[in-house]
């Protein structure tokens, strides 16, 4: 519990109105995109990365933690104030400072929404690829502290891959410059890449500087439906194995399939066991042939339909299937867990078999779509937890499933983080010295440990 002292601190840092106290603006920041919940002794929106800093500084003496928080989407707990404390929320940092045409750089403050940003550097014809389906919402801050990723992660990469140079306040206080706008910079660790997916554990961005692309000029979207899992998955590898990189290769199998046609009934073939969604991009007449060849090298895979649009609207409309899936899934069971792990996109098919044999073990229903492309396959284990027993066979059955990914070379998330869902977790995948080098860090950088305490690493 803070005192009033402190929280007269802070409201002289930040201004009053910028401190919520009250109990229902607590629990509006005690939740995220999980079932988890705890609730803040306050909330404080800051403005600069001054007041940030001047936020640290007075928790570091008077000892409360700091939960930083974007838009509160996070699927693993990440901006949730287990310990009490603080939650930092940065959205009133959330303007576009400047987009360059000149050097395709852009710099932004953390609370911008993945989409806005994106809408504004595309009017200029420029293009920055993250796309997080939680883009509506999300923030670019929330997004380099989780290293978002989205179906155009496999042929552009992930967040970080965007990220040229930060500005950060340290868990201490200080404010410090990563990275910079040059394409090429050695002199020193690479602070950047570190603080990209470092979940809100080792500083708060509060500037970040993008790399940006020009615009594609076209694009082509395809919906292949398979007889078979086996097919959809074999398909992957096939694509790429031909030396074409899509834009995206979305994946989702029967279970996925049988939720979006219960409620939507969009015309999926009888005999359909698994889709794949592929769109290219580029040069207008590349991305016709590439359309042509990828039919030639699915063809033999068990191929039962393949639709290919012709014009956005119909881009749209084969997009629609992917879109749905969300909605349709709680018809399963209520309560879902949600996963993402990854394997070596060949190994895909292996981990979707090793999936279905955790499926009929624990008799639960487990759904499965996602990235193939890059081999991050979202996990649906959907429960109902008012049936006994569910909840227990849920985490057990979330076990094995991370073993199956790490037993194929994989690991346990591509996007989602550890954050608290993960952290008991995390000596699945990590050795003793990975966690003691990592844990190192954070006590350098954070040594009162007052900032998003908890999170990552079982802290016992
Ligand atoms: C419907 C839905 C779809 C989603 N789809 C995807 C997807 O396709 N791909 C994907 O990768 N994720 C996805 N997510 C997860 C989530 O949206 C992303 O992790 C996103 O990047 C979180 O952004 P946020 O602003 O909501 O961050 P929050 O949830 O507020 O915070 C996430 C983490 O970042 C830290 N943090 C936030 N801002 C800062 C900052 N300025 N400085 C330091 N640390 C900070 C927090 O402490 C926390 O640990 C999805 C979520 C939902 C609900």
């Amino acid at each position: 519990m803070l005192d009033t002292q402190t929280v007269d601190e802070l409201k002289s840092i930040v201004r009053a109105e910028n401190v919520a106290t009250g109990q229902q603006d607590l629990l509006c920041y005690s939740y995220d995109a999980t079932q988890m919940e705890y609730l803040p002794d306050a909330v404080v929106h800051p403005a600069s990365a001054q007041e940030v800093a001047a936020v640290l500084a007075l928790a570091n003496r008077k000892g409360f933690p700091v939960f930083p928080r974007g838009a509160g989407s996070g699927f693993s707990g990440g901006a949730l104030p287990k310990a009490g404390g603080i939650v930092l929320v940065t959205t009133r940092m959330n303007r576009i400072l400047r987009i360059d045409t000149e050097n395709l750089i852009a710099e932004v403050e953390p609370g911008v929404v993945t989409e806005q940003f994106q809408e504004a550097v595309e009017k200029l014809g420029l293009f920055y690829p993250p796309d997080p389906a939680s883009l509506k919402f999300s923030t670019l801050g929330g997004n380099v502290a989780e290293n978002a990723g989205g179906p155009r992660a496999v042929k552009y990469g992930c967040t970080k891959d965007f990220v040229m140079g930060l500005e950060v306040v340290l868990p201490t206080g200080a404010i410090i410059r990563t990275g910079g706008e040059t394409y090429k910079g050695v002199v020193g660790y690479d602070l950047t890449k570190l603080l990209c997916g470092s979940e809100g554990t080792l500083g708060i961005i509060t500037k970040i500087i993008f790399k940006l692309l020009p615009y594609p000029d076209a694009k082509k979207t395809m919906l292949t439906i398979f007889d078979s899992i086996d097919g959809a998955a074999k398909a992957v590898s096939a694509i790429i194995g031909g030396k074409i990189i899509p834009t995206t290769l979305e994946f989702m199998d029967y279970a996925t399939l049988q939720c979006v046609e219960r409620r939507f009934s969009l015309g999926i073939p009888p005999e359909g066991r698994a889709v794949l969604l592929i769109e290219v991009d580029g040069d207008r007449d590349l991305i016709e042939k590439q359309a042509e060849q990828i039919q030639a090298i699915i063809q033999p895979l068990g191929l039962v339909q393949f639709r290919a649009a012709r014009d956005n609207a119909e881009s749209e409309q084969l997009w629609r299937v992917r879109r749905l899936v969300s909605p349709s899934l709680r018809d399963v069971n209520p309560t879902k867990y949600n996963e993402d792990i990854v394997v070596p996109r060949s190994k895909v098919p292996d981990v979707i078999r090793r999936i279905e044999q955790i499926q009929q073990r624990y008799d639960i229903p487990i759904v499965n779509f996602g990235h193939a492309g890059d081999g991050n396959i979202h996990v649906n284990i959907m429960i109902d937890k008012e049936i006994d027993g569910q909840e227990e066979k849920a985490h057990q059955a979330i076990r094995e499933v991370f073993q199956a990914a790490l037993d194929l070379g994989g690991t346990m998330s591509g996007e989602h983080g550890v954050g608290l869902s993960k952290a008991p977790y995390i000596e699945l995948e990590l050795t003793p010295d990975q966690i003691a080098a990592m844990k190192a860090i954070k006590h350098a950088l954070d040594p009162n440990n007052i900032l998003n305490p908890g999170k990552m690493f079982p802290w016992g």
